[in-house]
């Protein structure tokens, strides 16, 4: 068996590769080790975390906030089992949605885990211990991430779990402590919060969400502060010691200091990810890696091995799918001949919690390490028509375009239907748009985006409704 391409791994990064490659001529051909494909995301990660978000805001809603709206339900009944099921239906519908598009792409799928072996040979070792040998011109390496272990702390998946174990918990836990307040803590935090469990959120840093806007962070805090979660910044976890019936967490201050406990029935530890190449015999061929484990690649995902590329997780740059799957679009055409290109600039990053946090682009603590002189322009959502009427008020759109030049450098929206809205703005970047642009372009009313406009308007300070 021969190949022009065969893909390690059907993530969002591997299977897009895939389709692409073939879209573009390539005989191709993929492996994966799991049962289905998508990967983590569309497995253990965004699909099922979104349909769990999802299915926990509307039974918020209909506790809390349907009577405002006229709607008299009564209290709502929370049959977890179901809400499980809905989710998995969600998945197993996704995960049947690769395997027919691979299918209808003509490409090649092999079910085990994959070793290469040598140049253009990979071994796919199935459960069962058989082996086969596929040749390729070309190896794409898209094998993903695994969740980050906290030194002495042993994930079990039931009283102390990763994203996976709290994917899937068989009932709401009383105390919940999470372990990060990243992203895939605070939504997951968020998901059992709304099912009813007390939570406890522990972050080593001194603020939420790491890496996105601080005015951002500070804001989304004091809003999950007010729907309950409460938080636990500069602090570390230093210990969880398992019991029959829950753990203990040990808290010290991250500067050192006096340790305390936290009770809790259950422990999700939220720290990252790590990249994942384990048994892929990287070393046989001699593939280099970078100090975190990811795999080194030049600007065409080339590693420094002829002949084998890598894409998504598993190299440097945001762990998301969207990144992961532009980069395996990328990488198709680029051994097609073709010039495949991904601004990283430009990759916008959500928190699909209620309400939403979205960014593209700049931080305002970057532009000012790199001494770029640059104008705010914000709106809040208070002022905004449709979130007035909709009672969804919490939240702002930033926009910050560079001071001489008026091009939009980043935007950092807090607010319902932040990862819808910022889409947008993802455009108006990619062509170079200045705030004057996003203002003058005339945004249906009354819609959310209006709020985009008056903070493009607010950038030359000309916001009207406020
Ligand atoms: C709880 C959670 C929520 C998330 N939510 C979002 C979100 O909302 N939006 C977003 O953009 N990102 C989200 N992410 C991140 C997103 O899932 C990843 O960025 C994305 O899946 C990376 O894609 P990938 O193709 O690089 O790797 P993966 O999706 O990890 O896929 C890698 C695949 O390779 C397979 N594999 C590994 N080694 C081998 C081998 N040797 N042989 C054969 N197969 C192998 C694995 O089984 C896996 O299926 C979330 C992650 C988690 C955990």
């Amino acid at each position: 068996m021969s190949y022009d391409l065969v893909v390690i791994g059907t993530g969002p990064g591997g299977y897009v590769c895939a389709i692409r490659a073939a879209q573009l001529g390539l005989r191709t051909a993929v492996v994966e080790k799991r049962a289905t494909h998508g990967g983590t995301c569309l497995n253990v990660g965004c699909i099922p975390s979104k349909a769990l978000l999802h299915a926990s805001e509307a039974f918020e809603d209909a506790g809390k906030h349907f009577a405002d709206l006229g709607v008299i339900v009564g209290s709502p009944k929370l049959d977890l089992a179901k809400m499980m099921a809905f989710k998995d239906e969600g998945v197993a519908g996704n995960t049947k949605g690769v395997e027919f598009l691979l299918k209808k792409n003509k490409v090649d799928a092999f079910h085990g885990t994959a070793r290469i072996a040598g140049a253009g040979r990979v071994e796919v070792i199935s459960e069962d211990g058989g082996n086969r040998i596929i040749e390729t011109r070309n190896i794409v390496i898209a094998t993903g991430s695994d969740v980050a272990k906290l030194p002495g702390v042993t994930i079990d998946e039931r009283i102390v779990v990763s994203s996976t174990g709290a994917l899937a918990l068989g009932q709401v836990p009383k105390k919940l402590v999470v372990i990060g307040a990243g992203v895939i803590g605070l939504e997951l935090g968020s998901v059992w919060r709304r099912l009813g469990a007390e939570v406890t959120v522990v972050e080593y840093l001194d603020r939420v969400l790491p890496g996105m806007d601080g005015e951002v962070g500070k804001q989304f805090q004091r809003i999950l502060e007010k729907q309950g979660i409460v938080f636990r910044l500069s602090s570390k976890v230093t210990g969880v010691d398992v019991g029959k019936k829950g753990a203990a967490v040990s808290v010290e201050p991250a500067a050192g200091g006096e340790s305390e406990t936290i009770q809790a029935d259950v422990v999700l530890v939220a720290i990252g990810r790590t990249p994942y190449t384990e048994g892929l015999g990287l070393e046989t061929v001699g593939v280099q890696t970078d100090s975190k484990g990811r795999i080194q690649t030049d600007s065409h995902y080339a590693t420094n091995v002829t002949g084998i590329y890598a894409i998504g997780d598993v190299i440097a740059g945001p762990m998301l799918a969207h990144k992961a799957e532009d980069e395996g679009v990328a990488v198709a055409e680029i051994l097609a001949g073709q010039s495949g290109h991904l601004n990283y600039g430009v990759i916008p990053n959500v928190v699909y919690t209620f309400p939403e946090v979205a960014s593209v682009g700049r931080t305002e603590e970057e532009l000012k390490k790199d001494g770029v002189a640059y104008n705010a322009g914000k709106f809040p959502f208070t002022a905004n028509g449709r979130a007035k009427v909709n009672h969804t008020t919490d939240g702002f759109v930033k926009i910050l375009a560079d001071a001489k030049t008026d091009r939009v450098l980043g935007v950092h929206i807090v607010g319902a239907d932040a990862g819808n809205l910022i889409a947008e703005l993802a455009v108006a970047m990619e062509f170079g748009a200045s705030a004057e642009d996003v203002a003058r372009t005339c945004h249906a009313h009354p819609t959310l985006t209006e709020a985009v406009k008056e903070a493009a308007l607010a950038v030359s300070k000309r916001a009207i409704h406020v």
